[in-house]
């Protein structure tokens, strides 16, 4: 009988199927071999019930779970019949964190992603992580999490996979700094002027990449470089001052390594997340991937310049939240992410977004360190309160 018929599969499961991140994950493992080669122990979901019972059956899931609490029914007869079971609500996402599993991808946008990756965290499993919001809110207590479970931490954003790529593990002592690539999103050229008046649908369409409407409109305001800068200290344990920020608009080289011998190691490709999460999911080996090849003559040149951190406020107040260390990651991260969604409902400025971050972090600013998971969630409510108070939006 063919040994191949013996083989284990491997398990993964998928924190936001559905979304940008889930989709192109999935896509991944069909291509390295689909059902044949791959268990799905849970997925999620939240809005597109039909689509995540379509990912459901398609890759024989375990356990299909929706954030949304009111969509159980809904999610229960589109699975009819197929013996998958269903969940609905947070305790839901929180059980299939809990699904056992080898490698488990955390794709949900924002703060809500923390609590199911934990739970992946906690039982062992290697964690892919895209939702940099982990890092950002919970940095310390969710590495330390990542060492009792024994899991290993692959990052997949692009720029930290990048620098996971060419950081070498026998070199730290030698590591001088890291330079985050950034496209300069589609604002790049604009004035203050211009871009205060920017509608959503303009900041949402990203010159490079294809992803989900919040990362997009944090990379026009250079929100996500910032969230990536506080997720680099965390991966790489790096010092502030060792972080820099360069805007590269072609989005060929993904990040970069600076060492104490003067080399710049750097890892390049095609702007497509699935090199990040074909890496990431194929660690330690690297797989043959559905990616576009690099011509070099047709690319022709490479760009860079310096951040201009007048247009671009969001740089300065990462790095301040690093100095100030404590509960100022969850601080910056839950009044930006309150401000985006008052800006993308279309009552807030783009400008305006940076502003009540910044009054938002004072205001909180108190030396407190996070104890536990709890005071990241209470520091996350707080920010979102006071942003959305200082935007006078009802509670
Ligand atoms: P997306 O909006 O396309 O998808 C988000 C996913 O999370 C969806 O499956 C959605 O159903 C789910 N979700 C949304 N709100 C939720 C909630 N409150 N509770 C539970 N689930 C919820 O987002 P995306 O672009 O795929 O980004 C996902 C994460 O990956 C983000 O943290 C983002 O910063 C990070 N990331 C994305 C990219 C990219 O190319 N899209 C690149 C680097 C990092
Ligand atoms: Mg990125």
């Amino acid at each position: 009988m063919n040994s191949a018929a013996f083989a284990t599969k491997r398990r993964i499961s998928i924190l936001g199927s559905t979304g940008s991140i889930g989709r192109n994950t999935l896509d991944v493992m069909e291509h390295l071999g689909g059902r044949d080669a791959f268990a799905v122990p849970a997925i999620t979901g939240m809005g597109n019930i039909e689509l995540l019972a379509r990912q459901a059956r398609q890759t024989g899931a375990g356990f299909a779970a929706t954030a949304d609490p009111d969509r159980y029914a809904e999610l229960k007869s589109a699975l009819a019949g197929s013996g998958i079971e269903v969940g609905a609500g947070p305790s839901a996402l929180i059980e299939a964190g809990h699904r056992d599993t080898d490698l488990l991808l955390a794709g949900i946008v924002g703060i809500a992603g923390l609590a199911p990756t934990l739970a992946a965290v906690a039982g062992g499993a290697d964690i892919a992580l895209a939702n940099k919001e982990c890092l950002v809110s919970a940095g310390d207590l969710f590495t330390a999490a990542m060492s009792r479970g024994g899991g290993r931490l692959l990052p997949v954003d692009s720029e930290h996979n990048a620098i996971f790529q060419v950081l070498e593990e026998n070199q730290r002592h030698a590591v001088e700094r890291i330079i985050l690539t950034a496209s300069g999103g589609p604002f790049r050229d604009y004035t203050r002027e211009q871009m205060a008046a920017v509608t959503p649908e303009i900041a949402a369409a990203h010159p490079n990449w294809s992803m989900g409407i919040k990362i997009s409109i944090d990379s026009a305001s250079m929100f996500n470089k910032a969230l990536e800068m506080i997720e680099a200290r965390h991966l790489f344990g790096l010092r502030p001052d060792q972080i820099e920020v360069i805007v590269h608009p072609q989005s060929i080289i993904h990040s970069m390594v600076g060492y104490s011998d003067g080399s710049v190691l750097a890892q390049l490709g095609a702007p497509d997340m699935r090199h990040a999460i074909g890496y990431a999911i194929s660690h330690p080996r690297r797989a043959n991937l559905p990616v576009e090849r690099l011509d070099f003559a047709r690319l022709a040149r490479l760009d860079f310049s310096a951040p201009d951190e007048t247009r671009f406020p969001a740089l300065a107040l990462a790095r301040i939240a690093m100095q100030r260390g404590g509960l100022q990651g969850a601080i910056l991260n839950g009044a930006k992410e309150a401000a985006l969604d008052v800006f993308i409902a279309g009552r807030t400025g783009f400008l305006d977004m940076a502003d009540i971050v910044a009054e938002t972090m004072d205001r909180l600013h108190d030396g407190r360190e996070a104890a536990s998971i709890e005071d990241v969630y209470a520091a996350d409510r707080e920010a979102r309160a006071v942003a959305r108070s200082l935007l006078r939006e009802p509670a």
